[in-house]
Protein backbone atom coordinates (compact mmCIF):
# COMPACT_ATOMS: atom_id res chain seq x y z
CA UNK A 1 0.00 0.00 0.00
CA UNK A 2 1.38 3.56 -0.94
CA UNK A 3 1.35 5.76 2.19
CA UNK A 4 1.42 8.83 -0.10
CA UNK A 5 -1.64 7.91 -1.10
CA UNK A 6 -4.61 11.19 -1.14
CA UNK A 7 -8.23 11.71 -1.76
CA UNK A 8 -8.81 13.70 -5.24
CA UNK A 9 -10.24 16.62 -3.81
CA UNK A 10 -11.05 18.64 -7.20
CA UNK A 11 -13.30 15.20 -8.14
CA UNK A 12 -14.95 15.40 -4.44
CA UNK A 13 -15.71 18.93 -4.86
CA UNK A 14 -17.39 18.79 -8.05
CA UNK A 15 -20.08 16.19 -6.80
CA UNK A 16 -20.05 18.53 -3.45
CA UNK A 17 -21.25 21.64 -6.14
CA UNK A 18 -23.78 18.97 -7.58
CA UNK A 19 -25.62 18.42 -3.88
CA UNK A 20 -25.68 22.06 -3.37
CA UNK A 21 -27.89 22.22 -6.58
CA UNK A 22 -30.53 19.61 -4.66
CA UNK A 23 -32.37 21.09 -3.05
CA UNK A 24 -31.62 24.50 -3.07
CA UNK A 25 -33.48 27.04 0.11
CA UNK A 26 -32.04 30.47 0.74
CA UNK A 27 -29.71 31.01 -1.84
CA UNK A 28 -26.94 28.90 0.06
CA UNK A 29 -28.65 26.17 2.50
CA UNK A 30 -30.62 23.29 1.62
CA UNK A 31 -33.94 21.79 2.41
CA UNK A 32 -34.06 18.19 1.57
CA UNK A 33 -36.11 16.42 3.49
CA UNK A 34 -36.13 12.54 4.10
CA UNK A 35 -38.18 10.86 0.95
CA UNK A 36 -39.29 14.35 -0.74
CA UNK A 37 -38.70 14.67 -4.26
CA UNK A 38 -35.03 16.40 -3.46
CA UNK A 39 -33.97 13.34 -1.23
CA UNK A 40 -35.03 11.31 -4.04
CA UNK A 41 -32.75 13.22 -6.74
CA UNK A 42 -30.36 13.03 -4.61
CA UNK A 43 -30.31 9.45 -3.96
CA UNK A 44 -30.41 8.87 -7.36
CA UNK A 45 -27.39 10.57 -8.71
CA UNK A 46 -25.50 9.48 -5.34
CA UNK A 47 -26.48 5.52 -6.59
CA UNK A 48 -25.79 6.42 -10.01
CA UNK A 49 -21.89 7.45 -8.69
CA UNK A 50 -21.65 4.43 -6.97
CA UNK A 51 -22.35 1.94 -9.99
CA UNK A 52 -20.32 3.81 -12.24
CA UNK A 53 -17.79 3.26 -9.92
CA UNK A 54 -18.19 -0.55 -9.68
CA UNK A 55 -20.24 -0.79 -6.62
CA UNK A 56 -23.05 -3.32 -5.93
CA UNK A 57 -25.66 -1.51 -4.00
CA UNK A 58 -28.09 -3.12 -1.24
CA UNK A 59 -31.13 -1.21 0.40
CA UNK A 60 -32.77 -2.01 3.20
CA UNK A 61 -36.33 -1.70 4.60
CA UNK A 62 -36.06 1.69 6.05
CA UNK A 63 -34.39 3.20 2.87
CA UNK A 64 -30.90 2.88 4.01
CA UNK A 65 -28.69 2.74 1.22
CA UNK A 66 -25.48 -0.04 1.40
CA UNK A 67 -22.56 0.82 -1.86
CA UNK A 68 -20.09 -2.09 -1.70
CA UNK A 69 -16.43 -2.22 -3.37
CA UNK A 70 -15.55 -5.71 -2.54
CA UNK A 71 -12.22 -6.98 -0.92
CA UNK A 72 -9.86 -9.72 -1.64
CA UNK A 73 -11.06 -11.67 1.10
CA UNK A 74 -14.46 -13.16 0.48
CA UNK A 75 -17.20 -12.91 2.67
CA UNK A 76 -15.38 -10.75 5.30
CA UNK A 77 -17.01 -8.19 7.32
CA UNK A 78 -17.12 -4.71 5.31
CA UNK A 79 -15.19 -1.02 6.74
CA UNK A 80 -18.02 0.85 6.16
CA UNK A 81 -17.62 5.35 6.10
CA UNK A 82 -21.48 6.95 5.70
CA UNK A 83 -23.71 9.43 6.92
CA UNK A 84 -26.89 11.03 5.81
CA UNK A 85 -28.32 13.45 2.42
CA UNK A 86 -31.22 14.43 4.20
CA UNK A 87 -30.97 17.80 5.83
CA UNK A 88 -32.50 20.27 8.02
CA UNK A 89 -35.65 22.75 7.06
CA UNK A 90 -33.09 25.00 6.97
CA UNK A 91 -30.12 22.66 6.36
CA UNK A 92 -26.87 23.37 5.49
CA UNK A 93 -24.42 21.93 2.72
CA UNK A 94 -22.34 20.15 4.78
CA UNK A 95 -23.77 18.44 7.56
CA UNK A 96 -24.15 14.47 6.71
CA UNK A 97 -23.59 14.80 3.11
CA UNK A 98 -19.60 15.12 3.65
CA UNK A 99 -19.43 12.20 5.40
CA UNK A 100 -21.26 10.09 2.05
CA UNK A 101 -19.79 11.82 -0.57
CA UNK A 102 -16.52 11.21 1.28
CA UNK A 103 -16.72 7.95 1.40
CA UNK A 104 -17.36 7.45 -2.63
CA UNK A 105 -14.75 9.76 -3.27
CA UNK A 106 -12.51 7.34 -1.14
CA UNK A 107 -13.38 3.94 -3.77
CA UNK A 108 -12.84 6.35 -6.45
CA UNK A 109 -9.39 7.24 -5.08
CA UNK A 110 -8.58 3.72 -4.60
CA UNK A 111 -9.97 2.73 -8.20
CA UNK A 112 -8.06 4.85 -9.58
CA UNK A 113 -5.08 3.91 -7.84
CA UNK A 114 -5.66 0.12 -8.23
CA UNK A 115 -5.58 -0.43 -4.69
CA UNK A 116 -7.76 -3.33 -3.64
CA UNK A 117 -8.73 -3.93 0.25
CA UNK A 118 -8.59 -7.33 2.52
CA UNK A 119 -12.05 -6.56 3.68
CA UNK A 120 -14.60 -4.58 2.09
CA UNK A 121 -15.20 -0.79 1.57
CA UNK A 122 -19.48 0.52 1.93
CA UNK A 123 -20.48 3.94 1.79
CA UNK A 124 -23.71 3.89 3.65
CA UNK A 125 -26.83 6.67 3.09
CA UNK A 126 -28.80 6.44 6.15
CA UNK A 127 -32.56 7.49 5.92
CA UNK A 128 -33.98 10.36 8.05
CA UNK A 129 -31.04 11.11 9.53
CA UNK A 130 -32.59 14.63 10.91
CA UNK A 131 -35.71 13.92 12.15
CA UNK A 132 -37.06 16.99 10.04
CA UNK A 133 -39.81 15.19 8.99
CA UNK A 134 -40.13 12.00 10.51
CA UNK A 135 -39.75 11.79 14.64
CA UNK A 136 -36.97 10.29 15.65
CA UNK A 137 -33.99 11.42 14.38
CA UNK A 138 -31.42 8.82 13.43
CA UNK A 139 -34.09 6.90 12.74
CA UNK A 140 -32.69 4.65 9.45
CA UNK A 141 -29.55 3.97 11.48
CA UNK A 142 -31.64 3.23 14.44
CA UNK A 143 -33.78 0.71 12.74
CA UNK A 144 -30.32 -1.02 11.39
CA UNK A 145 -28.79 -1.35 15.11
CA UNK A 146 -32.74 -2.52 16.73
CA UNK A 147 -32.22 0.17 19.01
CA UNK A 148 -35.94 1.01 17.57
CA UNK A 149 -38.64 -1.52 16.14
CA UNK A 150 -39.41 -1.55 12.39
CA UNK A 151 -43.10 -1.21 12.74
CA UNK A 152 -42.42 2.57 15.03
CA UNK A 153 -39.72 4.18 12.54
CA UNK A 154 -42.52 2.65 9.13
CA UNK A 155 -45.54 4.02 11.49
CA UNK A 156 -44.12 7.43 11.83
CA UNK A 157 -46.18 10.39 10.54
CA UNK A 158 -45.27 13.49 9.27
CA UNK A 159 -47.02 16.93 10.18
CA UNK A 160 -49.19 15.85 6.68
CA UNK A 161 -50.03 12.48 8.18
CA UNK A 162 -47.91 10.75 5.24
CA UNK A 163 -46.24 7.69 7.19
CA UNK A 164 -42.09 6.97 6.79
CA UNK A 165 -43.22 3.50 4.98
CA UNK A 166 -45.50 5.24 2.79
CA UNK A 167 -43.29 8.02 1.76
CA UNK A 168 -40.28 5.97 1.50
CA UNK A 169 -42.38 3.49 -0.76
CA UNK A 170 -43.25 6.63 -3.22
CA UNK A 171 -39.32 7.31 -3.59
CA UNK A 172 -39.00 3.86 -4.61
CA UNK A 173 -36.09 3.28 -2.05
CA UNK A 174 -38.11 0.72 0.30
CA UNK A 175 -35.42 -2.11 -0.19
CA UNK A 176 -35.78 -6.12 0.59
CA UNK A 177 -32.77 -5.95 2.88
CA UNK A 178 -34.13 -7.36 6.36
CA UNK A 179 -33.41 -5.43 9.58
CA UNK A 180 -31.15 -5.69 12.04
CA UNK A 181 -28.77 -8.55 10.19
CA UNK A 182 -25.86 -6.77 8.27
CA UNK A 183 -22.61 -7.13 10.40
CA UNK A 184 -20.11 -4.29 10.27
CA UNK A 185 -16.34 -5.04 10.81
CA UNK A 186 -16.18 -0.97 11.48
CA UNK A 187 -17.88 2.33 11.05
CA UNK A 188 -16.35 5.53 9.96
CA UNK A 189 -18.53 9.13 9.77
CA UNK A 190 -16.81 11.88 9.01
CA UNK A 191 -18.67 15.34 9.99
CA UNK A 192 -18.40 18.98 10.40
CA UNK A 193 -18.12 19.70 13.57
CA UNK A 194 -21.33 22.16 14.30
CA UNK A 195 -19.91 23.33 16.37
CA UNK A 196 -17.11 26.40 16.96
CA UNK A 197 -14.05 24.64 18.53
CA UNK A 198 -11.86 23.65 16.11
CA UNK A 199 -12.23 27.03 13.71
CA UNK A 200 -11.35 28.70 17.17
CA UNK A 201 -8.20 26.74 18.01
CA UNK A 202 -7.13 26.53 14.61
CA UNK A 203 -7.08 22.71 14.46
CA UNK A 204 -7.21 20.65 11.13
CA UNK A 205 -9.00 17.57 12.57
CA UNK A 206 -11.16 16.25 15.66
CA UNK A 207 -10.56 13.08 17.01
CA UNK A 208 -13.98 12.43 18.47
CA UNK A 209 -13.49 10.18 21.23
CA UNK A 210 -17.37 10.40 22.50
CA UNK A 211 -20.67 12.48 22.87
CA UNK A 212 -22.10 14.53 25.33
CA UNK A 213 -25.16 12.59 27.27
CA UNK A 214 -28.26 13.21 25.58
CA UNK A 215 -31.87 12.69 26.28
CA UNK A 216 -34.49 13.14 23.87
CA UNK A 217 -38.20 13.33 25.32
CA UNK A 218 -41.57 13.72 24.09
CA UNK A 219 -43.89 15.12 26.37
CA UNK A 220 -47.59 15.41 26.43
CA UNK A 221 -49.52 17.82 28.31
CA UNK A 222 -54.00 17.49 28.80
CA UNK A 223 -56.12 19.78 29.54
CA UNK A 224 -59.81 20.31 28.38
CA UNK A 225 -61.10 22.90 25.86
CA UNK A 226 -63.08 25.90 27.01
CA UNK A 227 -64.15 29.72 25.71
CA UNK A 228 -61.14 32.41 26.36
CA UNK A 229 -63.73 34.40 27.55
CA UNK A 230 -66.52 33.35 30.37
CA UNK A 231 -63.86 30.46 31.99
CA UNK A 232 -63.01 31.97 35.08
CA UNK A 233 -58.89 31.16 35.52
CA UNK A 234 -59.55 28.96 38.58
CA UNK A 235 -61.37 26.70 35.84
CA UNK A 236 -58.91 26.66 32.82
CA UNK A 237 -56.95 23.47 31.61
CA UNK A 238 -54.76 24.67 29.33
CA UNK A 239 -52.35 22.21 27.97
CA UNK A 240 -50.59 25.48 26.22
CA UNK A 241 -49.82 27.38 29.87
CA UNK A 242 -48.22 23.57 30.76
CA UNK A 243 -46.23 23.43 28.11
CA UNK A 244 -44.90 27.05 28.18
CA UNK A 245 -44.22 26.25 32.23
CA UNK A 246 -42.20 23.17 31.38
CA UNK A 247 -40.51 25.20 28.74
CA UNK A 248 -39.49 28.02 30.99
CA UNK A 249 -38.59 25.49 33.75
CA UNK A 250 -36.71 23.66 31.25
CA UNK A 251 -34.80 26.47 29.98
CA UNK A 252 -34.00 27.36 33.80
CA UNK A 253 -31.87 24.48 34.23
CA UNK A 254 -30.01 24.81 30.81
CA UNK A 255 -28.68 28.08 32.49
CA UNK A 256 -28.45 26.60 36.06
CA UNK A 257 -25.96 23.81 34.14
CA UNK A 258 -24.62 26.47 31.70
CA UNK A 259 -21.37 26.78 33.96
CA UNK A 260 -20.75 22.81 32.99
CA UNK A 261 -21.58 23.32 29.24
CA UNK A 262 -25.14 21.77 29.58
CA UNK A 263 -27.49 22.71 27.06
CA UNK A 264 -31.49 22.44 27.17
CA UNK A 265 -34.09 23.09 24.29
CA UNK A 266 -37.60 22.74 23.88
CA UNK A 267 -37.52 22.62 20.07
CA UNK A 268 -41.41 21.87 19.17
CA UNK A 269 -44.74 22.59 20.71
CA UNK A 270 -48.00 21.47 18.72
CA UNK A 271 -51.45 22.21 20.32
CA UNK A 272 -54.73 21.31 19.70
CA UNK A 273 -57.07 22.64 18.43
CA UNK A 274 -54.98 25.85 18.78
CA UNK A 275 -57.47 28.29 17.52
CA UNK A 276 -58.31 31.86 18.60
CA UNK A 277 -61.04 31.66 21.01
CA UNK A 278 -60.19 28.16 22.46
CA UNK A 279 -58.26 26.97 25.07
CA UNK A 280 -55.98 23.99 24.05
CA UNK A 281 -57.17 20.89 25.18
CA UNK A 282 -53.36 18.72 24.00
CA UNK A 283 -50.11 19.80 23.26
CA UNK A 284 -47.05 17.95 22.41
CA UNK A 285 -43.49 18.80 22.77
CA UNK A 286 -40.19 18.10 22.12
CA UNK A 287 -37.15 18.32 24.52
CA UNK A 288 -33.90 18.05 24.37
CA UNK A 289 -31.49 17.40 26.96
CA UNK A 290 -27.32 17.50 27.06
CA UNK A 291 -24.65 17.27 29.58
CA UNK A 292 -21.09 16.34 28.93
CA UNK A 293 -21.59 13.37 31.71
CA UNK A 294 -24.00 11.16 32.61
CA UNK A 295 -24.52 11.90 35.93
CA UNK A 296 -25.15 15.51 34.92
CA UNK A 297 -28.02 15.12 32.36
CA UNK A 298 -29.48 12.45 34.94
CA UNK A 299 -29.88 15.52 37.35
CA UNK A 300 -30.89 17.79 34.84
CA UNK A 301 -33.58 15.17 33.98
CA UNK A 302 -34.62 14.97 38.08
CA UNK A 303 -34.97 18.34 37.74
CA UNK A 304 -37.07 18.75 35.21
CA UNK A 305 -39.52 15.82 36.25
CA UNK A 306 -40.21 18.29 39.54
CA UNK A 307 -40.59 21.20 37.25
CA UNK A 308 -43.45 18.95 35.58
CA UNK A 309 -44.86 18.65 38.84
CA UNK A 310 -45.43 22.12 39.48
CA UNK A 311 -46.39 22.88 35.78
CA UNK A 312 -49.17 20.49 36.24
CA UNK A 313 -50.17 22.03 39.78
CA UNK A 314 -50.28 25.58 38.17
CA UNK A 315 -52.05 24.94 34.94
CA UNK A 316 -54.08 22.10 35.98
CA UNK A 317 -53.03 20.11 33.38
CA UNK A 318 -51.74 16.63 33.49
CA UNK A 319 -47.93 16.32 31.75
CA UNK A 320 -46.07 12.60 31.22
CA UNK A 321 -43.22 11.99 29.07
CA UNK A 322 -44.52 9.61 26.96
CA UNK A 323 -40.96 8.49 24.86
CA UNK A 324 -37.28 8.70 25.96
CA UNK A 325 -34.37 8.19 23.66
CA UNK A 326 -30.68 8.16 25.28
CA UNK A 327 -27.78 8.33 23.46
CA UNK A 328 -24.09 9.64 23.73
CA UNK A 329 -21.29 9.10 26.12
CA UNK A 330 -18.06 6.28 25.10
CA UNK A 331 -19.64 4.87 22.79
CA UNK A 332 -16.97 4.70 20.17
CA UNK A 333 -14.66 2.03 19.41
CA UNK A 334 -10.81 2.57 21.21
CA UNK A 335 -9.08 0.67 18.50
CA UNK A 336 -10.93 2.45 16.03
CA UNK A 337 -10.23 5.91 17.34
CA UNK A 338 -6.47 4.72 17.74
CA UNK A 339 -6.43 4.17 13.72
CA UNK A 340 -8.00 7.43 13.55
CA UNK A 341 -5.18 8.85 15.67
CA UNK A 342 -2.59 6.86 13.81
CA UNK A 343 -3.40 8.15 10.33
CA UNK A 344 -3.73 11.95 11.49
CA UNK A 345 -0.27 11.51 12.77
CA UNK A 346 1.15 9.64 9.41
CA UNK A 347 -0.47 12.59 7.53
CA UNK A 348 1.24 15.11 9.86
CA UNK A 349 -1.83 17.11 10.40
CA UNK A 350 -2.60 19.14 13.79
CA UNK A 351 -5.45 17.57 15.86
CA UNK A 352 -7.29 17.64 19.08
CA UNK A 353 -9.50 14.92 21.00
CA UNK A 354 -13.08 16.97 21.07
CA UNK A 355 -16.30 15.40 22.42
CA UNK A 356 -19.48 15.39 19.33
CA UNK A 357 -22.42 17.63 21.33
CA UNK A 358 -24.85 16.73 18.43
CA UNK A 359 -26.82 13.24 17.48
CA UNK A 360 -24.85 11.25 14.61
CA UNK A 361 -26.07 8.12 13.18
CA UNK A 362 -22.54 6.75 14.66
CA UNK A 363 -24.21 6.91 18.11
CA UNK A 364 -26.69 4.19 16.83
CA UNK A 365 -24.22 2.17 14.85
CA UNK A 366 -21.81 2.38 17.77
CA UNK A 367 -24.01 -0.04 19.73
CA UNK A 368 -23.45 -2.95 16.92
CA UNK A 369 -20.17 -2.42 15.60
CA UNK A 370 -16.90 -1.23 16.43
CA UNK A 371 -16.99 2.48 15.54
CA UNK A 372 -15.36 6.11 15.29
CA UNK A 373 -15.80 9.59 14.01
CA UNK A 374 -13.74 12.51 12.25
CA UNK A 375 -14.38 16.11 12.63
CA UNK A 376 -13.63 18.77 9.98
CA UNK A 377 -14.01 22.57 11.46
CA UNK A 378 -16.52 24.78 9.76
CA UNK A 379 -17.16 28.05 9.38
CA UNK A 380 -17.82 29.74 13.12
CA UNK A 381 -19.54 26.43 14.11
CA UNK A 382 -22.88 27.67 12.10
CA UNK A 383 -24.91 24.63 11.14
CA UNK A 384 -28.74 23.72 10.83
CA UNK A 385 -28.42 27.04 8.87
CA UNK A 386 -27.72 28.17 5.51
CA UNK A 387 -24.60 29.89 6.36
CA UNK A 388 -22.86 26.66 7.56
CA UNK A 389 -19.47 26.57 5.46
CA UNK A 390 -16.10 25.04 4.82
CA UNK A 391 -13.44 25.86 2.34
CA UNK A 392 -11.46 23.13 0.88
CA UNK A 393 -8.32 23.71 3.45
CA UNK A 394 -10.50 23.14 6.30
CA UNK A 395 -12.27 19.72 4.90
CA UNK A 396 -8.90 18.77 3.01
CA UNK A 397 -7.21 16.98 6.02
CA UNK A 398 -10.11 15.05 7.49
CA UNK A 399 -11.05 13.47 3.77
CA UNK A 400 -6.98 12.53 4.11
CA UNK A 401 -7.78 11.11 7.75
CA UNK A 402 -10.50 9.38 6.67
CA UNK A 403 -9.55 7.91 3.30
CA UNK A 404 -6.27 6.08 5.37
CA UNK A 405 -8.31 4.75 8.63
CA UNK A 406 -10.67 3.13 6.24
CA UNK A 407 -7.85 1.62 4.33
CA UNK A 408 -6.10 0.99 8.01
CA UNK A 409 -9.28 -1.40 9.01
CA UNK A 410 -9.61 -2.71 5.90
CA UNK A 411 -6.36 -3.65 5.82
CA UNK A 412 -5.60 -5.63 9.46
CA UNK A 413 -4.95 -9.48 9.09
CA UNK A 414 -7.82 -11.80 9.08
ZN1 LIG B 1 -25.46 15.25 10.44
Amino acid sequence: MKNSITMNESRFWKTMVVSNGIGTHRETGLKRLAFTEEDKAMRDVFVQWCREAGCEITIDQVGNIFARREGTVPGSDPVAMGSHLDTQVNGGRYDGILGVLAGLEVIRTLNDEGIETLRPLEVIVWSNEEGARFVPTMGGSAAFCGNWDLDFILNAKDDDGITFEQALQSTGYQGSAPLPSRRLDTYLELHIEQGPILDAERKQVGVVVGGYAVRSLVIEVKGETAHVGPTPMDQRRNAIVGAAYVTTALNEIGWKYHAEDAKTTTSRIVAFPNKQGIISEYAEMMVDLRHPTQAGVESMLAELKQAIGKAQQRAQVSIQIVKELKYGMDSFDKEVISAVKQSVKKLGYDSMEIKSQAGHDAYQVALVAPTAMIFTPCDMGYSHNEKEDATPEQLSPGLNVLLHSALARANRPL
